[in-house]
């Protein structure tokens, strides 16, 4: 669902992103992590068309980004991400929250939004907080929200960037309890995220990133066990 080939992005003279090439099929999931700094933030604002780059190719679902808004819109259209700082809107209800992109972007009928809204705050066990403001939840619940959110929009790819690291501990494991669900599911996601026992069980593939390369690209098992460089090496000792 994802294809990125050769993708090299700079800020000005700064070369952020180097010869990235990553896939991810249809289903499958990545976990993304490296030192801050390392690019993983501006590859996922590039894998869903938030960044523009300027080499390489990127493809979602059969669209090839060219720059133009057509492909910019479709891209957009099927990838969802969740931020560490959920940014729900404070003055609508957590059921508006979850409509109002569907049905005042798309078009939805409202009717049919608000059962979906209900079916997937259920998913994200939240169905008796669908009246409250997201002033009135907990982060990790907030958190739980935004995912819902973003899944409203029926989305081919989740990216993920940091979910739970603006969390107090306690309600971190209910947000990956709802990850790890979607991806049982077959949710198609891409996570970057320090949270290395989620990588352990969720993981397809971990991939290590450090200055705007990947260094490392295998299965958690192979990682975590045996990371092939130094740098895998030195960054796992520091988060662990
Ligand atoms: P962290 O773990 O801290 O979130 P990261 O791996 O997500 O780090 P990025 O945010 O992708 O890293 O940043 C990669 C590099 O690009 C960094 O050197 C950063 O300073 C630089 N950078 C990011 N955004 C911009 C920007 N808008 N303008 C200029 N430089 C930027
Ligand atoms: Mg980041």
């Amino acid at each position: 669902v994802v294809s990125l080939d050769r993708l090299n992005k700079w800020y000005g003279d700064h070369h952020v992103l180097r010869d990235v090439s990553l896939g991810l099929a249809h289903g499958e999931r990545i976990v993304l992590c490296g030192p801050s700094g390392s690019g993983k933030s501006t590859l996922l604002r590039c894998v869903n068309g938030l960044e523009r780059f300027q080499e390489g190719t990127l493809t979602v679902c059969g669209t090839t980004m060219d720059g133009k808004p057509a492909s910019l819109t479709e891209i957009r259209r099927r990838t969802g991400m969740v931020f560490q700082h959920f940014n729900l809107f404070p003055h609508l209800s957590v059921l508006d929250n979850l409509t109002i992109g569907p049905v005042y972007a798309r078009g939805e009928p409202e009717a049919a939004a608000i059962a979906r809204a209900r079916e997937l705050l259920e998913r994200v066990r939240l169905s008796d907080q669908a009246a409250k403001f997201p002033g009135q939840l907990s982060g990790g619940q907030r958190q739980r929200v935004a995912i819902a959110r973003s899944l409203m929009l029926t989305p081919d790819v989740m990216l993920f960037d940091e979910p739970t690291s603006a969390l107090d501990p306690e309600m971190i494991q209910e947000v990956l309890d709802v990850m790890e669900e979607l991806a049982r599911d077959g949710q198609s996601m891409i996570v970057v995220t320090h949270e290395m026992g989620f990588a352990r069980r969720v993981a397809d593939l971990v991939v290590f990133m450090d200055q705007g390369e990947i260094i490392e690209a295998a299965p958690p098992e192979d990682f975590f066990a045996n990371p092939a460089t130094d740098r895998a090496r030195d960054f796992l000792g520091k988060i662990s």
